[in-house]
């Protein structure tokens, strides 16, 4: 690799900030794709990568996804992402939360943040001291604000259903068995609402007692982590990593559906048309896992209530069928129809 410019996912990045705070041993790149549409929108990491250029990877990779997830949403936001270079122990301490705030205002709003894996509601309170480019943050019950996941499951949620309509022509989820990869925050949302409407439920995860307990939640039994993505399903729904989508796995596959709140499923760009020549639905992941970024950007705006939020997720499956439906009259697989959507809509086309 010769240059920050030579990696897959640099795309013309409006911007790649590297910060380095020698008092609290902060090291982070915060990464904007996209302003085309608004302030570059996206979460926090704090995450040990192994190297540096893996960090630098991952959020290049992660900032564009935020571009095309803003965009396909209709939100008026562009894409970013930051990443925290943690130690391998992941120490956090007041101090590197401090720096952090103050390297987001720097920046004066061209990036928001939020929370992402590694970083929870109380981090975000803290970087909110340094600067007011910040989502996510505790609100009073009813007002729009908080733990974006239980608005990512719901999306989710809705998703599989507008998914099991076109693949299999039913207007329930009751009687259908979803393969659950993942017991998390998304999965659990998914999990208890497609159990509540009649769905069997398998749960795998590598936490086992983390899966257990959903399944007692929900009926539902657990599968072993390397066998979720085989097992005979109505649904296989990845709720947990992302790249799960590879050549080898998509041979395995047994659903006709895949739908799922996961980020960045597909290992690469191949894939999608692996699932389509297998004859699987599937639902592009960040216009499906839309949800959380719908409340982050309307706390965040102050452009909504909790009602205006939930009527903006409802749309979720509405763009999944147009799609769908460009899909089948192009012949080009969800993904790439999806990709060249969200590139119209930041002026990339
Ligand atoms: P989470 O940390 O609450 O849950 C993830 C779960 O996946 C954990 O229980 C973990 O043990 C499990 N897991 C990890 N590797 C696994 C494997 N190989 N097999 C089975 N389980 C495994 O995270 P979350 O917030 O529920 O997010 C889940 C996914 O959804 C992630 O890809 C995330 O990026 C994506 N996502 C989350 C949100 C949100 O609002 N939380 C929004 C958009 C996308």
């Amino acid at each position: 690799m010769d240059s920050l410019w030579d990696f897959p996912d640099f795309d013309a990045h409006e911007l790649v900030h590297f910060v380095t705070d020698r008092e609290s041993g902060l090291k982070a790149v915060i990464a904007v794709h996209s302003t085309h549409l608004g302030p570059g929108a996206g979460g926090t990491r704090f995450w040990h990568y192994a190297r540096p250029d893996q960090a630098i990877a991952d959020v290049l990779r992660l900032s564009r996804g935020m571009s095309y997830k803003n965009a396909m949403a209709g939100l008026p936001l562009g894409g970013g992402k930051a990443v925290v270079l943690a130690d391998a122990e992941r120490t956090k301490t007041p101090e590197m939360l401090a720096a952090f705030g103050k390297a987001v205002n720097g920046l004066c709003g061209r990036y928001v943040t939020a929370e992402d894996v590694g970083v929870n509601v109380a981090d975000m309170v803290a970087i909110s001291r340094q600067t007011l480019y910040v989502a996510g943050l505790p609100v009073a019950e009813g007002a729009v604000g908080g733990d974006p996941g239980p608005h990512t499951s719901y999306g989710v949620y809705l998703g599989i259903k507008a998914a099991v309509k076109r693949a299999l022509g039913k207007d329930s989820l009751s009687g259908l068995h979803i393969a659950m990869q993942g017991a998390g925050s998304v999965a659990g949302g998914v999990a208890r609402r497609a159990a509540a409407e009649g769905a069997r439920i398998s749960i795998a995860d590598i936490d086992g007692a983390r899966a257990q307990a959903l399944a007692d939640e929900t009926g539902g039994a657990v599968v072993a982590a390397d066998a979720i993505m085989t097992l005979e399903a109505d649904v296989f729904s990845p709720n947990a990593l992302g790249a799960i989508l590879d050549e080898a796995s998509i041979a395995a596959l047994n659903a006709p559906v895949v739908a799922g709140g996961a980020n960045n499923q597909l290992a690469d760009r191949d894939d999608g048309d692996r699932v389509q020549a297998r004859g699987i639905l599937y639902a592009p992941d960040y216009v499906i896992n839309a949800g959380g970024i719908i409340n982050v950007s309307t706390e965040y705006l102050g452009d909504g209530d909790a009602d205006l939020v939930r009527r903006r997720i409802e749309a979720i499956p509405g763009r999944l069928e147009a799609i769908w439906d460009e899909s089948r009259s192009t012949g080009r697989n969800p993904a790439r129809v999806a990709g060249d959507m969200a590139r119209r809509l930041i002026g990339r086309a």
